[in-house]
């Protein structure tokens, strides 16, 4: 939330605070929230993966400090942070392991390296699983018993909360959604992981440029060939855009992003029954208020009334997240406090 406009003045705060960091591979955002999940201040700042995992995580960690100073919060009403990162992660020893975006990072200690420099005790998360939190605290989902969150971006990455509980797995591997098999044909699509079939391979941001750059090679889409050749970088926005002026070829693209996100949702609902299903991330077309996002949705609610149990179709809603950008930092203070509720239950 860089709009300072939007901060919680201070005065109409409650104590106490929550610090919450998102580690993405591009930027570092820190937030801080209070007792209600409203943000009181924050800041941003490039990674600079390349400057190693030492100096990330001390920049992270003093960014804590920074945004404790900007809303004027003393760092003992601060009882915890929490840290947002992308995976695969040993959640438990606080590692990211082999995570191709952050060279050196392997079993380098995350979560204590940024204790340490902000001088707190850090709950460790998965990003996805944190935006998930996010949601289920202040956002779609809130007041709701449990969520399933899809965010769609680069890859899929994939939420589940029930309860005040995030659902992480033996491994640290649950709740990839992404990774969900929907296509078991030889010839299924290949996904990032290195294996075939799973829904990222159809519904993320890189998934859907490769099956526009397949057409566009097969001459099956014009419009998008056109708009190439007049020196527009291939993106969902791209097809975005072309699909806003009636594309045939754009619409029917994001047309089969929607039906196998649809084919993804329906095994997420009959293991889960989640009391919603939300859709987050860059790639939502503008959402609801785009005619574009608007039919994307309604595709995807179709597939599921197609081949989902008649009475989860008719009770479970199907909408897009509200948190945007602010899910990950907010969701990891989120999950931070709850942490801390379980630790010390009498300051609940
Ligand atoms: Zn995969």
């Amino acid at each position: 939330m860089k709009d300072r406009s939007r901060w919680l003045p201070i005065a109409q705060a409650r104590a106490p605070f929550w610090a919450g960091v998102d580690l993405g591979g591009t930027n570092i955002k820190v937030g801080l929230v209070d007792d209600d999940g409203r943000t009181v201040a924050f800041h941003t700042e490039k990674t600079l993966v390349d400057r190693g995992p030492e100096d990330v995580c001390r920049r992270m960690g003093e960014s804590v400090r920074t945004v404790a100073e900007l809303a004027g919060v003393a760092l003992s009403d601060i009882p915890r942070a929490g840290l947002g990162t992308p995976g695969p992660q040993d959640l438990k020893a606080g590692f990211i392991i082999r995570a191709g975006n952050f060279p050196g990072f392997d079993g380098f200690n995350v979560r204590d390296r940024v204790s340490h420099h902000a001088g707190l005790p850090v709950t460790f998360a998965n990003d996805a699983t944190a935006a998930g939190f996010g949601e289920h605290w202040i956002g779609a989902a809130a007041h709701l018993e449990s969520l399933v969150l899809l965010t769609l971006g680069t890859g899929v990455g994939g939420s589940i909360v029930i309860g005040e509980a995030t659902i992480d797995g033996a491994n640290s591997h649950a709740s990839e959604c992404g990774h969900i098999l929907v296509d078991p044909a030889p010839t299924a699509r290949m996904c990032p992981c290195g294996k075939r079939g799973h829904l990222e391979a159809y519904a993320s941001a890189k998934s859907l440029v490769a099956m526009a750059r397949e057409r566009i090679d097969a001459g099956t889409a014009a419009g998008l060939t056109q708009a190439v050749a007049g020196g527009a970088e291939l993106t969902p926005e791209l097809v975005w855009a072309q699909a806003k002026t009636g594309d045939a070829a754009s619409l029917e693209l994001i047309d089969t992003v929607a039906r196998w996100l649809g084919i993804g949702i329906t095994t997420l609902l009959h293991t889960l029954d989640p009391a919603i299903v939300l859709l987050g991330g860059a790639m939502t077309f503008g959402g609801e208020p785009d005619p574009v996002g608007h039919a994307f949705l309604e595709r995807i609610r179709a597939e599921v009334r197609e081949r989902a149990f008649p009475l989860l179709v008719e009770r479970t809603p199907i909408r897009f997240a509200t948190l945007g950008g602010d899910a990950g930092y907010v969701g990891a203070a989120g999950m931070a406090r709850a942490e801390h509720l379980r630790l010390h239950p009498s300051d609940a």
